[in-house]
């Protein structure tokens, strides 16, 4: 490639700009910790994993082997049998739970679906493209769906099929909803297990609960029909990615013949990445089981850390069971500024991700934040 002297030169501060900004992430659930520099020499090709892996594929240069073990190891970690699951690698959480809901209406065209008001952004724009119904429904403080007040938005609605979008993990506060007691409640409704639909929104817990000693009901043990991971949240990655796993009878009503690539595609995009996949891949075999969970360990430690530090100095800091995700009150524009924090009302948020091999970039914002607080309580006294 040859670009022109000042072309070169803007490449070289951006790349300077990247090295400064590696680990600046401590507001968004972004790992940094990777290292696919062995996967580098693939970027020599044009990988292209149209279609589905199952299917037999004209287009030579794909990584299909390597997406079956992926989907392989998130079977087992979310406790399906591999025969009985169907999924891919799709381009980041948002596609894996536009998939869903396709799937969700698709086998029932006139459900609704139910949603909290802490879900992820992306349930609006789906169910705008998917010219679905749906129903926000409350929270409780900490950010989990209101069961009780589903079950009357379902009832008032004389709703037949319900579709639920539940949260593992709430963008906001890693809140995660309660299938059990959801479930229980539908069935109460007199709304058999197999007239409605719930889908597990796992961004980031997804990747968290299966390491944790007491995780709360996640699964397709637990009784979901489909879920999402990001990949580039707790494994982390490069480049956006995710997967989305279902049940395969149900993805087996919606597929679709496409001649020209001799493939069956129940995929949503066309073109799909063939070097995610690769990168998938190598997070899952460059480690072993208890690598992964001392990873997942050390970032709740810190979490619990920042949560303790903070509550020390009088700031009310709080954390959901198994979430890396500590929420504390709004602190000044300059400080949310200065650190990249998401912010949502008068709530912030801090995630310890797993580059934060120590303290002292959370340290850093828990000392800006105690300082500003404090400032403002005695400003309003
Ligand atoms: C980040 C996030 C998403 C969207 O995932 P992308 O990979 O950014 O598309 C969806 N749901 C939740 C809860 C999230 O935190």
């Amino acid at each position: 490639m040859i670009l022109s002297a000042s072309d070169c030169e803007r490449i070289e501060k951006f790349w300077a700009y990247c090295q400064k900004h590696q680990y600046f992430n401590i507001g968004y659930p972004e790992s940094a910790d990777f290292d696919y520099s062995a996967l580098y020499r693939f970027f020599n090709f044009s990988i292209n994993n149209c279609g589905d892996w199952q299917e037999p594929s004209n287009y030579a240069l794909n990584s299909f082997d390597f997406e079956k073990d992926v989907m392989r190891y998130f079977a087992e970690y979310f406790r399906i049998a591999f025969d009985d699951s169907w999924g891919y690698v799709t381009n980041g959480g948002t596609e894996g739970n536009m998939f869903a809901c396709y799937l969700a209406r698709e086998l029932f065209a006139q459900g609704t679906l139910y949603y909290s008001k802490a879900t992820h952004y992306s349930v609006i724009k789906i169910a705008k493209l998917l010219q679905m119904k749906s129903c926000v429904v409350d929270c409780l403080e900490n950010g989990e769906i209101d069961v009780a007040d589903l079950l009357r938005k379902i009832q008032n609605n004389h709703e037949k099929n319900p579709i639920i979008f539940a949260n593992i993990g709430t963008t906001m506060s890693g809140a995660i909803d309660n299938i059990t007691q959801i479930q229980t409640g539908i069935a109460q409704l007199g709304i058999t297990r197999d007239q409605y639909y719930i889908h597990a929104d796992a961004a980031l817990s997804g990747m968290i609960l299966p390491f944790v000693d007491q995780p709360q009901a996640f699964s397709f043990a637990d009784g979901i029909d489909s879920i999402c991971v990001s990949g580039h949240k707790m494994i982390g990655s490069p480049i956006p990615c995710g997967i989305v796993l279902a049940k395969r009878e149900n993805v087996e009503r919606i597929s679709v013949n496409v001649d020209y690539i001799s493939a069956r595609d129940q995929t949503i995009s066309g073109s799909r990445n063939g070097h995610t996949v690769l990168l998938m891949w190598a997070a899952i075999r460059s480690q072993t089981f208890l690598q992964k969970k001392q990873r997942v360990q050390h970032c709740l430690k810190m979490a619990q850390y920042a949560v303790e530090r903070f509550q020390a100095n009088g700031i009310n800091a709080w954390r959901n069971p198994n979430s890396i995700t500590v929420v504390f009150p709004c602190p000044s524009e300059a400080v949310w500024k200065k650190h990249y924090l998401a912010t949502s009302e008068n709530m912030a948020h801090l995630i310890t991700t797993a580059h934060h091999k120590d303290t002292q970039k959370i340290d850093l914002l828990i000392d800006d934040v105690i300082e500003d607080l404090r400032g403002k309580t005695q400003r309003t006294a």
